[in-house]
């Protein structure tokens, strides 16, 4: 019988084990001894035996053309001895694992300096050692869990006993299934097989909310690629005169056909090896699509799909910190029960309310791990606290725990078992209230939220020149525990702070009603699903997403506004001029799939107008714009975009009423890096630099935006949204009449679309202006 090998069992903190093999855990020793005489146990056992064995006597081969049968390799093979099976890559036909009868035809093949099959030089190498991971088959479609709809969410949740149970059941409903860990334990593997061969010695390594103790079904994989051994190997496989001493015997990073003959990963660009590692991903991994590197992010990524099960994941280079924060969180978690349920509730609750998520890695709201951050420092400051601060556990933490990551320091203990238990006896019911009621009129422009000190800092500590942990302040300020000069909310937006007080306000006057604490006896909601009930969509509509155009914008003199008033059809007219200019920003500038809806638009009756009012009209508004303080300085740019789209021509539907609505879609993130686009743009083209803002260079900046993010059109929008226009008398003491644009994005898409909105607030006054300008 075989015997365990001591790595596959860990200790638990309160007395229990984990079988690393076989995924179990047991609450004593007698209950482990019983597992690993056990069937599963002894298996699995085997199955490594097996595994390490045909792993030792088998050969990667590449460089084989395309389609090559198993057949053919095997043939080829059987000139040095039995070839005992041969495993072709399935999704892309460009490697192979030939394993061959033993050891002895093992080295026969690897003896041999040049292979070829057809004329293709190949390229054998032996297999990479592996640690042996359990994946048992996954059932057909256990893979993708049904997302839990916010009726069935509701449902489940007012059948509970009470808000604290409540609070343990998000966690159960949330948390990965079993199969979900386990397609991404198979995913990671995958990864890490396919890298070891291209990049010898490196490491894929998880990191985010797949393993820090808030995974999300369906949320997204981080991974970190870990090259630094690589690099060493491909330094000493360099240097001519240096014994290879410390480098693999296998790794040959000089041979002709290496991929990592055509890079040097020690002077390379990380959007050098990022681009390579897309390639790697598009050609050698199977069931892998949408590859694309994302280089304008603060932390340049490969973005993946995984076709199957449709998980979403990234691949970074230069990301060690946040493998260390990935730990943090996990200690966290360990260390106290309670901080699962309250980081599941909150971040659910501020998805709902459009305060919180991770719609693009972008834009104005807070991402998921700042606010989880914001949970945990929340527990640090409740008397007796929950959780140590940072610098409590760098005391705890031994000789070998105290490391330096990228400059910082991120001492920490590995085992939460070093960590003494929290004094703090506060059910769940009452630390989500507290949390509510704590930041309800928390300063959060005013001050720093530390978690190293577990304490909110001056902002004058980080102003001084000599301070050396600057960070860049803003309206919310949250330091990383870690990286000290990173404040992590430093992309959220005044409004978006302000209106994280206001939700905290609410939910905290909502946390001190019965119909919070106390079970319905009628059957009404009561507890948490309240509280999870989306923002009022109205509310949404008056306060986020409405923008509002005068109708003085461009070159309609303040002076005139009493005359637009009172004359209905230039009024009209001017509205007509709006509404082309907005639907051109929309479509031509920004690339948005763009149609008038048809109530109350028809084309027909626009045309009906006769000539002759047209051309009183025009006369009128030519009138209008003479008086006008802004020079139509581009007036003569005519067809500035192209050719066929010519001067004052409104060729679509026009508004015969005082209102106008769009249904719109947009397919890519036009609105990130805009700025890195349009330098870009004014580096290559002198032409550019003059139109400075123009409508021409923005639509450039959109074009090259979109390809930029991928060389195929995705076929699902990434937002939808109706725009709807409409003549609005402005407040009493502004000027007279204003277009009042209110967009209302699909409900599902509330949060993600928030940046977009915060985008096109600035853009498209602007936009439109110019067009009115240069074009109407
Ligand atoms: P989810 O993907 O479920 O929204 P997540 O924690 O994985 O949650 P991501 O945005 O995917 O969030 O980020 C992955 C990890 O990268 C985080 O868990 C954290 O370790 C690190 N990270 C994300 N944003 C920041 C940031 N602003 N500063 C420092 N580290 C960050
Ligand atoms: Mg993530």
């Amino acid at each position: 019988m075989e015997s365990s090998e001591p790595s596959d069992v860990e200790s638990l903190p309160r007395g229990g084990f984990r079988c690393r093999l076989c995924h179990v855990t047991v609450a004593n020793k007698p209950s482990l001894d019983d597992h690993l005489r056990g069937k599963k146990h002894q298996r699995l056992e085997n199955l490594r035996t097996v595994r390490q064995t045909q792993e030792s006597r088998s050969v990667f081969v590449s460089g084989f053309r395309k389609g090559t049968p198993a057949s053919e390799l095997s043939d080829y093979f059987q000139a040095y001895g039995e070839v005992a099976n041969v495993v072709m890559d399935k999704d892309k036909g460009v490697y192979a694992i030939v394993e061959l009868q033993n050891e002895e035809v093992l080295e026969k093949v690897l003896a041999e300096p040049q292979h070829s099959l057809g004329g293709q030089r190949l390229r054998v190498k032996p297999r990479e050692k592996k640690d042996f991971k359990y994946n048992p088959p996954r059932k057909q479609g256990s893979a993708k869990r049904e997302q839990l709809s916010p009726e069935k969410l509701a449902e489940n949740l007012c059948q509970a006993d009470d808000v604290d149970a409540q609070m343990s059941l998000m966690v159960q409903l949330f948390e990965f299934s079993e199969s979900e860990r386990r397609l991404r334990d198979l995913l990671v593997t995958l990864f890490q097989e396919v890298f070891l061969e291209f990049f010898p010695g490196s490491a894929i390594l998880p990191f985010g909310s797949s393993v820090n103790g808030f995974d999300v079904c369906g949320c997204d994989l981080d991974l970190f690629l870990d090259l630094e051994k690589t690099q060493s190997f491909q330094a000493s496989a360099k240097a001519p005169n240096m014994t290879q001493e410390g480098a693999s015997p296998e790794v040959d990073t000089r041979s002709e056909d290496s991929i990592l003959s055509d890079i040097d990963l020690a002077s390379a660009t990380v959007p050098e090896v990022l681009e390579l590692i897309a390639t790697v991903l598009r050609k050698c991994v199977p069931g892998v699509h949408n590859v694309q590197a994302v280089l304008n992010a603060r932390r340049p990524v490969v973005k993946f799909c995984h076709k199957e099960s449709g998980l979403r994941g990234d691949i970074s280079i230069n990301n060690r910190l946040a493998l260390c924060n990935t730990r943090f969180l996990q200690l966290c978690t360990e260390a106290d029960e309670r901080v699962r349920p309250l980081v599941y509730v909150v971040r659910y609750w501020a998805k709902q309310q459009a305060l919180a998520g991770n719609p693009f890695g972008g834009g104005p709201l807070l991402n998921n791990y700042a606010l989880t951050l914001l949970v945990l420092f929340f527990l640090q400051t409740r008397s007796p606290p929950v959780l140590p601060t940072v610098s409590q556990l760098k005391e705890l933490s031994n000789e070998e725990e105290q490391t330096t990551v990228d400059g910082w320091d991120c001492s920490f203990p590995k085992d939460s078992a070093q960590l003494n238990p929290s004094a703090n006896k506060e059910n769940l019911c009452s630390l989500l209230a507290e949390f509510f009621h704590v930041f309800e009129d928390y300063d959060f422009a005013g001050c720093v939220i530390s978690l190293r000190e577990g304490q909110q800092l001056p902002l004058s500590s980080f102003l001084s020149s000599e301070a050396d942990n600057k960070l860049k302040l803003g309206p919310f300020n949250l330091q990383d525990p870690f990286e000290l000069s990173h404040n992590v909310s430093a992309n959220v937006n005044e409004k978006t702070a302000l209106r994280f007080q206001r939700c905290c306000r609410d939910a905290a006057k909502y946390c001190r009603s019965l119909q919070y604490q106390r079970k319905s006896t009628k059957g009404k909601i009561w507890g948490l699903v309240r509280l999870f009930q989306p923002g009022n969509p109205e509310a949404l509509a008056t306060d986020g997403f409405i923008v509002n155009l005068p109708l003085t914008l461009a070159a309609v003199p303040p002076q005139s506004c009493e005359l637009l008033n009172q004359a209905g059809d230039m009024r009209q007219l001017w509205f007509q001029k709006i509404c082309t200019g907005i639907a051109f920003t929309l479509r031509d500038v920004l690339r948005c799939s763009c149609l008038e809806t048809a109530q109350g638009f028809e084309e027909e009756q626009a045309a009906t107008r006769s000539q002759q009012q047209e051309e009183q009209i025009e006369a009128k508004m030519k009138l209008l714009s003479a008086g006008s303080k802004r020079p139509l300085e581009n007036d003569e740019g005519e067809g500035v975009l192209s050719p066929s789209a010519k001067k004052s021509r409104i060729d679509t539907f026009l508004p015969t009423g005082e209102s106008m609505t769009w249904d719109c879609s947009t397919l890519h993130r036009v609105w990130l890096g805009r700025r890195r686009v349009r330098r870009q743009l004014r580096g290559t083209d002198l032409d550019l630099t003059e139109k400075a803002g123009s409508l021409e260079l923005e639509a450039k900046v959109s074009e090259l935006i979109s390809k930029q993010e991928g060389e195929t059109t995705p076929t699902e929008p990434l937002l939808q949204f109706t725009v709807c226009a409409r003549v609005t008398e402005a407040a009493s003491g502004k000027q007279g009449t204003c277009v009042r644009l209110s967009f209302t994005p699909v409900p599902e898409q509330a949060a993600a679309f928030q940046e977009f909105f915060h985008f096109l607030q600035g853009f498209l006054p602007r936009m439109v202006e110019q067009y009115l300008v240069t074009r109407a």
